[in-house]
């Protein structure tokens, strides 16, 4: 299943990742990409009997290949890019280590043509 998602970049970078939604954005368009049960729930506390979050014990590496409805066709390649890598970022604001939360982000976006298709590759890792 596929799931399309506002896409906006970030104008200012003064926050945490935890805290993105206070930034000022620009809306860019849209993103839809295959889904993927496996990338991190930011609200789905650790749990170490839990056999799904052992899997997650070494960083998790994701493909995805987007599609991007730009919201003008003026709008360039290089901010739909970091637009891509704000949509796929997670971060945490605790205060000390070990804290179980997910963190990382996009690692590449490449660019595949006609205006709208991107390779995505994201990597996560729990903050132990
Ligand atoms: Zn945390």
């Amino acid at each position: 299943m596929a799931t399309t998602s506002d896409l906006y970049i970030l104008l200012t970078r003064g926050y945490n990742s935890d805290y993105q939604h206070l930034e000022n954005q620009e809306f860019v368009g849209t993103i839809t990409y295959g889904s993927d049960p496996t990338r991190p729930d930011k609200d789905n506390e650790y749990d170490d009997d839990d056999e799904a979050n052992e899997a997650w014990d070494d960083t998790a590496i994701r493909y995805y290949v987007a599609r991007v409805e730009p919201v003008s066709p003026k709008i360039r390649v290089s901010v739909i890019k970091k637009a891509i890598e704000d949509h796929f970022r997670v971060g945490c604001s605790c205060t000390h280590d070990c804290c179980g939360c997910w963190f990382g982000g996009v690692r590449k976006v490449k660019y595949l043509g006609d205006g709208h298709l991107y390779l995505i590759t994201t990597a996560y890792q729990r903050n132990f």
